[in-house]
């Protein structure tokens, strides 16, 4: 079904002609996906995985107005930006409009990585400065020049070592990191201000020996260190710190923005800032290559006053906005960051019962569609139970659930599905990851071969928009699955 060739044979083709280094999911026996619908994923026999992963999807699997946008865009024209056309201003005029002043001027790439070098490159240009503070274990793309900030990537066996002029500052985890919540303080402020004052006092060793800090890039709510919520307070105090010493402030929303929160369309204004550069990506083009850097006039002056001209062979092509401008639609049409407020609310306290049930959960945490179970075997000593996170996401693959775990030691559930999530799509995954850890036990620890049965979920009836969206799907000839 779908496939120009048997799985085994896709097996054999890719490794001998894709690069070891892109690394599949659930290697041992990886997914073949054939189709997406809203938020569900189709492989190659017709069988149907609930997808809580992937936020790419923003609006749900090929969504038919985006799928209608491109389609209609690619059969009329799609050329580079030197020439007028509708789509690209009329894209860069909402998304300036979903952003509070002074943020107004757009530049379109291609990717989430293009979007941060473009942004640091705004940066250098002009603070004329070089130097960069990072957060740790943050990921902000595989350029080069992404790597080198990208404390994820960096200082790995084999791999890039951190630059002089990058500086890693402690990720405000505050049930993990540095500062934590109830032994370092009762007060979400007063852990901002502890993680924030480490900021400042590399601005200050930053400015003494090495002639100033240029930027500080940070995700306002850290994705890649394992779905991190900074405590109150620490965004303000940071950049008030970057701005004294003459730097910019990048907010990378590329995982965390269009919504996904659910009480703000940009990430950062939960923690009520004003970067000066704002990057997006993945959602922006529901799976389309499509992202932007939007930031000040006075910045922007600055670049274009080198005299050199920003040419982007694909960034902003009138297929790629006319697209951007389709899931801006959908956003706006089905209420989409309302519900993610709404479900977010719902899967993040059925997560919390969990944890009043199993031991294994040290900590929940999220806002709206994106939410955090952290896994510990033991909750004096946060331990990470690694081996345990590992075991319960194929185990909820098995039962036709995708998730995944991220953090520096790899023990943190990973929820941010496609935002027309319903809430019986957060029920199923949360009774079915109860099963799941009950099946570990209260005192269960690693056992090494460990075996277990696996049991056929119920799939639950899903209603809302996405019912919607899934049948006009299936009117498009869809093979009902
Ligand atoms: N920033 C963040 C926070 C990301 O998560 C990613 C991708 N995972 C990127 C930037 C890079 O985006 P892309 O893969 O589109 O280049």
């Amino acid at each position: 079904y779908l496939q120009s060739m048997p799985k085994c044979e896709t097996i054999e083709k890719r490794e001998k002609y894709i690069g070891a280094a892109c690394q599949l999911f659930f290697r041992s026996s990886p997914l073949k996906i054939v189709r997406g619908i809203a938020q569900f994923m189709y492989d190659e026999t017709g069988e149907r995985y609930l997808d809580c992963i992937n936020n790419v999807a923003h609006v749900g699997h090929c969504h038919p107005h985006v799928v209608e946008a491109g389609r209609n865009q690619m059969s009329l024209i799609s050329t580079n930006n030197r020439y007028l056309h509708d789509e690209i201003v009329v894209l860069a005029e909402r998304l300036v409009n979903t952003l509070p002043a002074p943020l107004s001027v757009c530049f379109f790439v291609n990717s989430g990585s293009e979007a941060n070098d473009l942004a640091l490159r705004l940066a250098r240009v002009h603070t004329k400065k070089k130097h960069v503070i990072t957060l740790d274990h943050a990921y902000h793309g595989h350029l080069t020049s992404m790597i080198d900030v990208s404390p994820y990537k960096l200082n790995l066996p084999g791999g890039p070592e951190k630059p002089e002029w990058v500086h890693v500052a402690s990720v405000p985890d505050v049930y993990r990191g540095k500062y934590q919540y109830t032994r370092d303080s009762n007060c979400e402020e007063e852990l901002g201000r502890l993680y924030a004052d480490e900021i400042g006092k590399i601005c200050n060793e930053a400015s003494q020996e090495n002639g100033g800090i240029c930027a500080f890039i940070a995700e306002s709510l850290q994705s890649c260190g394992g779905q991190i919520i900074p405590p109150d307070g620490y965004l303000k105090r940071a950049y008030e710190y970057i701005r004294e010493a003459g730097g910019v402030c990048i907010a990378d929303e590329v995982q965390v923005g269009f919504g996904r929160v659910g009480s703000h369309m940009w990430a950062f204004e939960t923690q009520d800032v004003i970067p000066d550069i704002v990057t997006m990506g993945k959602p922006m083009g529901n799976g389309h290559p499509v992202a932007a850097v939007i930031t000040t006039p006075e910045i922007a002056r600055s670049f274009a006053d080198t005299g050199i001209e920003y040419f982007n062979t694909y960034g902003g092509n009138p297929v790629s906005c006319a697209i951007a401008n389709a899931v801006l639609d959908v956003i706006e049409e089905e209420r989409l960051m309302e519900r993610a407020n709404r479900v977010g609310n719902h899967l993040l306290s059925r997560c919390e019962g969990l944890k009043h049930k199993h031991r294994l959960i040290g900590d929940v945490r999220g806002r709206g569609l994106f939410v955090g179970v952290e896994l510990v075997t033991d909750r004096e000593t946060r331990t990470p139970a690694t081996v345990e996170a590992k075991h319960v996401v194929n185990r909820m693959r098995e039962e036709k659930i995708l998730i995944s775990r991220d953090g520096p030691d790899s023990n943190v559930l990973k929820f941010k599905p496609p935002m027309v999530f319903t809430t019986q799509d957060a029920d199923r995954l949360v009774d079915t990851l109860d099963r799941v850890l009950l099946e570990l036990g209260g005192d269960w620890m690693p056992m090494p071969n460990l075996k277990l049965e696996v049991r056929v979920t119920p799939i639950s009836n899903e209603v809302e928009t996405s019912e919607a969206v899934i049948q006009s799907s299936m009117k498009q000839g869809v093979k009902a699955m």
